[in-house]
């Protein structure tokens, strides 16, 4: 599972000394490669180390494999039906989930798996996405076990990578402590920490929520301990699909009705497809096209309608929902010019004065039939492919209020306007 947000330490074919600040230092994946791309192709990834250092790895590329998943619930896994049963938390394991092999329906979470929680010589299988199949381990009890650092309680940080929050820190260079590392509301888990700066100031900073890194980490704390060989290797243990944030969301539940896309490559779709559905060399013609749910089997699989009436049912791993919109919602255009000129491709272009839009709060006025949108922002208005903005998560009501509290700003007070207001509504 490859997705933006999963927390990373090494792996077993690391050779690149101390970039990551020393075995056992996190860092967070953000930009998965493709195809064709020079700067970071396929089976490669970028990372951000919580200690500032952004460099590509190896996630099959040569057959190397740099990296180990640490944690993947910043990146929105979660197991929403299954209790974790020693920490109990009601809304279900976020991240991946372990259960023991030799005791009937007994699951433990990342933290209490791997803080010792449950008899140690019991042998449990690692499942990690909702998905995923189930990965037998080794009993603790005898395996390697290390200290993870980075951007955890304690640590000292000052502005990093993703910055985008003015001088909310106190100036460039200012440092702050981590006192708290949480979720962001049910989207994300242990995907934003809480600091305080030494001007008393306090706010939520993304560390991993939806691939940005907001912080670097001068000070590291420690953030507890892992097996490390009960870590998934990156790229290879583990259903390789991408979720590249905004717009498209996996590890959701689908529904009759949905527009969803296969967004898996056409090798690991029909790895994918072994049981559930099984393969169709006309499947091919599927990855990539957006069709639309019209069954989910009783176990769980999808039953998806394409263009002229052809109908798969397929592993919804492979598969993305679309975020359909309404007339009126108030969306956020992504941050991401590359990623954003590129989906603008055949869906209103790119026109480089789009640039002063990214990141920013719109409203849709006007769906059009492909699924285009037409959003206001600024006072401007704009044609835009749906996967390049993300429904903003806020009551429209209040932020109606707040877009027409500042109807003549300039671009510049627009943007401040809607910097506090996520920092408000993060808060
Ligand atoms: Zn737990
Ligand atoms: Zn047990």
């Amino acid at each position: 599972m490859l997705s933006v947000g999963c927390r990373v330490v090494r792996g077993p074919d690391w050779v690149w000394g101390e970039q990551d600040g020393g075995e056992g230092h996190c860092g967070t994946l953000f930009q998965v490669g493709r195809p064709g791309s020079k700067q970071s192709p396929d089976k490669t990834v970028v990372v951000i180390w919580d200690t500032g250092r952004e460099t590509n790895y190896r996630v099959g590329y040569n057959n190397a494999y740099d990296l180990r998943l640490l944690d993947n619930a910043p990146a929105g896994v979660k197991h929403p039906n299954i209790i974790c049963d020693s920490c109990k938390r009601s809304q279900g394991i976020v991240g991946m989930r372990f259960k023991c092999c030799s005791c009937f329906d007994f699951d433990l979470c990342f933290h209490c798996y791997m803080s010792d929680k449950h008899d140690l010589n019991h042998i449990f299988q690692r499942f990690d996405t909702p998905h995923s199949v189930g990965v037998e381990l080794t009993a603790r009890k005898g395996s390697t076990k290390l200290n993870y650092y980075g951007t955890f309680i304690g640590a000292k940080v000052v502005r990093g990578s993703h910055w985008e929050w003015n001088d909310q820190d106190g100036g460039e260079g200012k440092t702050g402590r981590v006192l708290d590392v949480r979720g962001w509301d049910n989207e994300t888990g242990r995907s934003v920490v809480n600091v305080t700066w030494t001007s008393g100031f306090s706010n939520i900073y993304r560390m991993g929520h939806k691939g940005r890194v907001d912080l670097t980490c001068v000070e590291p704390a420690l953030g507890g301990t892992y097996y490390c060989d009960h870590l998934p290797v990156l790229g290879r243990d583990m259903e390789v699909y991408e979720n590249r944030g905004e717009g498209v969301s996996s590890h959701l539940t689908f529904s009759v009705g949905d527009k969803v896309k296969v967004v898996v490559d056409v090798d690991t779709l029909r790895r994918l497809q072994e049981g559930h559905g099984g393969w169709n060399p006309r499947m091919v013609e599927c990855v990539g096209a957006t069709g639309q749910v019209h069954r989910v089997t009783d176990r769980g699989d999808i039953r998806v309608c394409y263009d002229g009436n052809m109908r798969w049912t397929l592993n919804p791993a492979a598969l993305a929902k679309l975020h359909s919109f309404s007339v009126n919602d108030v969306v956020m255009v992504d941050y991401d010019v590359i990623r954003v000129k590129h989906l603008q491709k055949g869906h209103g272009e790119w026109i480089d004065p789009m640039v002063s839009i990214l990141g920013k709060l719109g409203k849709v006025t006007k769906i059009y039939s492909d699924g285009d949108l037409r959003v206001t922002v600024d006072g401007q208005t704009w044609t835009l492919n749906p996967l390049s903005v993300q429904l903003w998560a806020g009551s429209t009501a209040e932020l109606e209020n707040i877009m027409e509290s500042h109807p003549s700003s300039t671009a510049q007070d627009a943007d401040s306007t809607s910097t506090s207001r996520l920092a408000k509504l993060i808060t």
